[in-house]
């Protein structure tokens, strides 16, 4: 992609992804680039796709049609798996195993893959460090951690094989606000420093213009517009987009007062 004599490779392409289950149309002709070092936020109503294009790009879910390009790879049965390892991937609540303890949740993958235990050790407490995790804490079961603390194993999961692309599923959705405010900030910063190209879902226009250098407005598994906050609030390409701008608006107004 060249905007303004600037070239920028497109680390995530998506071509044409449809995606029906049943008679429910949960993607429609989506097309969609991520350039690299980008955080894409999408946004938009329940059942809109967000989830459901989240996860073609990682490929537990395959599209009816279109075309997934990772890394300039098209993804396939046969590269789905060492593909999965260029992509950190972190959902709401966690997604922890319960039954292993933090420590084995953030190297599982990394064991799996045949790298030496010290390495593995070293790794998640440098993790640690980089996501404010007590130390002493990686032996803890998921359910004797606070729900803050689960998502930041959530995340150490996601970084410990060092992957260029994040996606977070509604990474923050079950914080209370407080830790979520806390965390917003922290996860931005990391997002920052890492230089990684990031796939985000909320359904919180705040949180997405939080993170988002480009905002992915959907609604019923098609793109209602792509831009900035200011671009969606003043030039908004139809009456929908209008209207989620300002009723997420006036929410966040009755919040505050
Ligand atoms: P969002 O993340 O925006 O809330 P989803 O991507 O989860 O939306 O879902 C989009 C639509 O696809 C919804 O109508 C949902 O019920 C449907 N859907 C998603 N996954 C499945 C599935 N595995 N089986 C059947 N329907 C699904």
């Amino acid at each position: 992609m060249i905007v303004a004599g600037f070239e920028f490779s497109l680390v995530v392409e998506l071509s044409g992804i449809s995606k029906s289950y049943g008679s429910v149309h949960a993607l429609r002709n989506i097309s969609l680039g991520v350039s690299e070092g980008e955080t894409c936020v999408l946004i938009g109503p329940s059942g809109c796709g967000k989830s459901t294009l989240l996860r073609t790009v990682n490929g537990l879910v395959l599209p009816d049609t279109g075309t997934v390009r990772v890394d300039g790879e098209t993804l396939n049965e046969s590269n789905v798996q060492t593909i999965r390892h260029k992509i950190g991937y972190s959902i709401q609540d966690g997604g922890l195993f319960p039954h292993l303890s933090a420590r084995e949740n953030v190297v599982l993958l990394a064991r799996d893959l045949g790298k030496p235990a010290d390495s593995c050790r070293q790794r998640a407490e440098d993790l640690c460090e980089l996501c404010r995790f007590p130390r002493h804490r990686l032996d803890a079961l998921p359910g004797e951690l606070s729900g803050g603390q689960q998502q930041r194993v959530s995340l150490m999961r996601a970084l410990m094989l060092d992957p260029p692309i994040l996606l977070l599923d509604e990474p923050l959705g079950a914080l209370d606000p407080m830790i979520r405010a806390e965390l917003q900030e922290e996860l931005r910063q990391i997002i920052r420093n890492l230089g990684k190209t990031v796939l985000f879902v909320t359904h919180d226009l705040p949180e997405a213009t939080h993170f988002a250098d480009r905002i992915v407005l959907m609604r019923a598994g098609q793109i209602a517009q792509a831009g900035s906050f200011e671009e969606l609030r003043n030039r908004p390409a139809n009456d929908f987009v209008k209207q989620f701008v300002s009723a997420q608006e006036s929410l966040t107004f009755r919040q505050k007062s």
